[in-house]
């Protein structure tokens, strides 16, 4: 009974691995791609679909209690694995998450407002959309990720011509909101109910991609993150949720807070936490899962997160190996690198942190370490 398992052989699997390893579990995943990046350092790698009634058996078998890394796992799979093992998240609270539709539903319930939206899934629903809800953002009701799966329409015959691109996918139209800024919450639930969070991250997107976070002093007005908080933490109490849920929130011009959406798992956001805090996301997630004490994490340093995008790959035409010493060369940096067998623009292949005592040391940093590896500065 010492073996966790992880439903998904990405980043994040890679990173939950490396946590569970820590605490001296051993380890499996579930992950048909046959080079992954959790694949690769786990003890057992079971290299099927994510419904393969073998798979699912096999990795039941193997592990005391299974977690999820991948966003769109089916969720009949962790119901099937929740009828043999402990699963967390469950498939309920995972499948709400996996459709804007529902999620929206499941904020609005929780009391926490999110954008101006109608769901379309028909024409009649299409011609229905009232005004106000232009311009906007189309956006399909599962499956997008990294801005995929979406498109900005100013108008009526644009909304049009976008959703029947998207071949009548069920959608959700979601007004164009004037955004000040972007920011995170990551929140831990046990399955005694007991609640821990991570502090509110800032985040910047870039082609609706995260690109930069930052975590510490004066990132943010604190009436704004406390309101973020106590928003995450009545979505997570709302599911029922056990495991590691993080919510993403709009800030708008006004200062009015808005809810966009949720991950019913480690977020890319919450990666500054292994440097930058005592207890990562990681962490978190291994302690919900193991059952094992839940206790409010410690952020001891300011911190700046950049992702590294296989675009750094190609800069300057041909394939090459970023100047990873130009950024180990600077104090409080900390490289962390995916072993993703090929890089792609636009694919997330690693993320480089920085720590320091000071809100603006980090941040000076993390602009050498832009100048070194050619990010734009933030
Ligand atoms: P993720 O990779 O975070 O799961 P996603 O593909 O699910 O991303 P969203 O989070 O819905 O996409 O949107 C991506 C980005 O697009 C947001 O972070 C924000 O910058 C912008 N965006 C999305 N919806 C709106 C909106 N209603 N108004 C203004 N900007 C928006
Ligand atoms: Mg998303
Ligand atoms: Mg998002």
């Amino acid at each position: 009974g010492s073996m966790l398992g992880v439903m998904g052989g990405g980043q994040l699997g890679r990173m939950f691995v490396h946590a569970a390893q820590r605490l001296g579990y051993s380890t499996a995943v579930l992950d048909p791609d046959a080079d992954s990046p959790a694949g690769r350092v786990s003890h057992l790698h079971v290299r099927t679909g994510y419904l393969d009634e073998g798979g699912l058996a096999e990795l039941a078998e193997a592990c005391a209690a299974i977690t999820t890394e991948f966003e769109n796992v089916p969720a009949a799979a962790l119901t099937r694995l929740a009828a043999r093992r402990f699963v967390a998240p469950g498939a309920a609270a995972v499948a709400i998450a996996q459709d804007r539709a529902q999620e929206k539903a499941h904020f609005a319930r929780c009391g926490v407002p999110c954008a101006p939206h109608a769901v379309i899934a028909s024409r009649d629903q299409l011609d229905a959309v009232p005004d106000e809800l232009l311009p906007g953002i189309l956006k399909t009701a599962r499956l997008g990720y990294d801005g995929k799966g979406q498109a900005r329409v100013a108008t009526r015959a644009e909304l049009v011509q976008a959703w029947e691109a998207m071949q009548g996918v069920p959608c959700v139209l979601e007004k164009l909101l004037p955004l000040a800024f972007e920011c995170s919450v990551v929140v831990a639930r046990g399955a005694d109910g007991a609640m821990v969070h991570l502090p509110v991250q800032r985040n910047l997107h870039r082609a609706g991609i995260l690109a930069v976070t930052e975590v510490g002093e004066g990132v943010l007005p604190a009436a704004i993150a406390a309101q973020a908080i106590e928003g995450t933490r009545a979505i997570a109490q709302g599911l029922g949720y056990v495991g590691v849920l993080c919510v993403e929130f709009f800030v708008l011009q006004d200062g009015t807070l808005v809810v966009n959406e949720m991950a019913p798992r480690p977020h890319n956001s919450g990666h500054w936490s292994i440097d930058g805090a005592d207890l990562s996301q990681f962490d978190l997630q291994v302690r919900t899962l193991a059952g094992l004490p839940l206790v409010a994490p410690r952020q001891h340093s300011h911190a700046v997160m950049l992702n590294l995008l296989g675009d750094l790959w190609f800069a300057g035409g041909a394939e090459r190996t970023p100047p990873w010493e130009r950024v180990l060369a600077l104090p409080g940096a900390s490289l962390h690198l995916y072993g993703k067998p090929q890089a792609r623009p636009g694919r997330k292949m690693g993320h480089l942190t920085l720590v320091a005592e000071s809100a603006r040391g980090a941040r000076t940093t993390a602009l050498e370490a832009c100048a070194a590896l050619g990010i734009q500065a933030f």
